[in-house]
């Protein structure tokens, strides 16, 4: 095994064994370093995404998903399940084996591709000198002529709910519980909030969420944000927004005692387990020796330009590590360009179309940009809407919640930014963003033919609606 290489890459999740993967096809000695172990202390690539994030939370929430529509909406179809018992074990079985099988893949593209995947901590030391800190202490020096830094992010911590073993968790803690808890509360309502707390709430528990902002998922289009809040809520979540948490208490054996407070006073919620979701941070604690130089921003996020590159000649940093949205498949997009642009390409990421999900039922999935943006800079816009209502095929689906925007210039047409509430909503968003990459007018999507009886039809029908044609509204809401 060499000890230097054209490309060392740090993180092993979707950001650095992408770019690992490119650097290979693209002709460069790379390394990839990673300090993540499974439970058993066996190394894992992937990252969060695929050990502790994207991966093993879509498989509870397609398992608990199952389980609701069984129990709640079979009825509806002349389905009657007599009786049904939940197997929590299997379930976390079932996903366990998702993440293992997707690992292997992994390990097996490392191999393909002739990437050295080394197993420890790595620290960036002066001249692109890379020290790796085994588990058992050992070390080693590995130099590359290029360093991509992709080590992610780590939950945000919160001195009022310090996590302690399996009853005050982060995510990674709640995607591994052993039996559902009767009550389960959840500080803070955004992403990982809502859908862990989707998850358990399927599963059995009464979910609580605090969440410390009065508005609820503010990034996200408003219009979208009130009819979901609407839908959670009659789910059953219990979303409780201006709560500032100001103190947990856990009485082992008893409730874990949250206290809070909220525009009306100071209350206490008490739960059996918790659940603390009020963000990620960049994981660039000791990353770079000082002598390194490496320039961090604020809050901790590790400095970078347009194309990734940082104050160091021959350094990058990619995925949650760096500005924008802490998504995986920006991360990974970011770590193709940079392989590329070391290869001596000139690639680029067009951050105006990154599209945003939330894998809640119904789903929530955006690309460009909402409303709100757009009004801030003095944008002209045209709106127009869909309600899956009125879909044949979400009816037919028995889906009918939720709608389509679609925004775009009021002068040339062209789409600035699409809002799903719906069933399958990641999917669709997927026609949104091929529409902004090739620069699309909302009069090119009303004019191609979609498939009928398809849910895609909404969102050509909130295209038609922009400019007053949609066929299926009986009263247009624009002209
Ligand atoms: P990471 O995936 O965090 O990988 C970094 C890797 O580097 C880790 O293996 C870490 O152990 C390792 N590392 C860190 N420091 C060092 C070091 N010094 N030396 C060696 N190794 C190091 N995003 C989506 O797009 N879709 C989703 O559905 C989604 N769901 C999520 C659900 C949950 C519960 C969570 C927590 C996150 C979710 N995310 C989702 C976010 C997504 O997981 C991250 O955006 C993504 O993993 C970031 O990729 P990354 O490669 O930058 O970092
Ligand atoms: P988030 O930023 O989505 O939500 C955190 C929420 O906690 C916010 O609404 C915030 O106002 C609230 N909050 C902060 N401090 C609080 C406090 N003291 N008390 C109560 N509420 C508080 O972050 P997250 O849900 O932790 O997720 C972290 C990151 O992981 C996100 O950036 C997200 O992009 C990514 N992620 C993505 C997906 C996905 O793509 N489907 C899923 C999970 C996570």
């Amino acid at each position: 095994m060499s000890d230097s290489y054209d490309v060392i890459v740090i993180g092993a999740g979707p950001a650095g064994y992408v770019a690992a993967i490119r650097c290979a096809q693209l002709g460069l000695s790379a390394a990839c370093i990673d300090d993540w172990c499974d439970t058993a202390g066996n190394p894992v690539p992937g990252g969060t995404c695929l050990n502790a994030g994207c991966i093993p939370s879509k498989a509870l929430l397609e398992s608990s998903e199952l389980y609701a529509r069984m129990q709640h909406g079979a009825n509806a179809h002349g389905l009657h399940v007599e009786s049904m018992s939940l197997d929590l074990a299997a379930m976390m079985a079932r996903k366990d084996h998702i993440v293992r099988e997707l690992g292997s893949g992994i390990v097996t593209l490392f191999k393909s591709n002739g990437i050295d995947w080394l197993h420890g901590r790595g620290q960036l030391l002066p001249n692109r000198q890379v020290r790796i800190t085994r588990a058992d202490g050992t070390q080693q020096l590995v130099s590359g002529q290029y360093v991509i830094l992709a080590s992610g992010s780590v939950p945000v911590e919160l001195s009022a709910a310090p996590v302690q073993g399996e009853r005050i968790v982060d995510s990674r803690g709640a995607l591994a519980w052993s039996a559902v808890p009767s009550r389960v509360g959840v500080i803070g309502a955004g992403v990982i909030g809502l859908e862990l707390g989707s998850v358990w709430s399927r599963l059995g528990s009464a979910v609580t969420l605090l969440e410390a902002q009065e508005s609820f998922l503010a990034m996200a289009d408003r219009t979208i944000a009130a009819a979901a809040l609407k839908l959670y809520r009659a789910q059953g979540l219990d979303i409780r927004t201006g709560a500032r948490v100001l103190s947990t208490q856990d009485e082992e054996g008893a409730a874990i005692r949250v206290a809070y407070q909220d525009a009306a006073g100071d209350h206490e919620l008490a739960v059996d387990r918790l659940i603390v979701a009020v963000g990620r941070r960049p994981g660039s604690d000791g990353l770079a020796t000082a002598e390194a130089g490496l320039l961090l921003g604020e809050g901790g996020f590790v400095h970078v330009g347009e194309h990734c590159a940082t104050n160091l000649p021959g350094v990058f940093a990619v995925g949650d590590l760096v500005r924008g949205p802490m998504l995986a498949h920006k991360g990974s997009a970011e770590g193709v360009m940079v392989a590329e642009r070391i290869a001596g390409q000139h690639s680029s990421v067009n951050y105006d179309a990154i599209p945003s999900v939330i894998y809640t039922h119904p789903e929530i999935a955006w690309v460009g940009k909402t409303e709100a943006a757009l009004r801030q800079s003095g944008i002209e816009f045209r709106s127009g809407t869909f309600p899956f209502a009125a879909s044949g095929r979400a009816r037919a689906m028995q889906a009918s919640d939720g709608l389509v925007k679609v925004l775009s210039d009021a002068r040339t047409d062209r789409v600035l930014g699409v809002h799903i509430l719906g069933a399958q909503a990641s999917e669709l968003i997927g026609q949104a963003v091929l529409a902004m990459e090739f620069g699309a007018s909302s009069e090119d999507i009303a004019r191609s033919v979609f498939a009928h009886p398809t849910l895609s039809e909404a969102l050509h029908e909130a295209a038609l609606a922009g400019s007053g044609h949609a066929i299926h509204l009986a009263v247009p809401r624009q002209r």
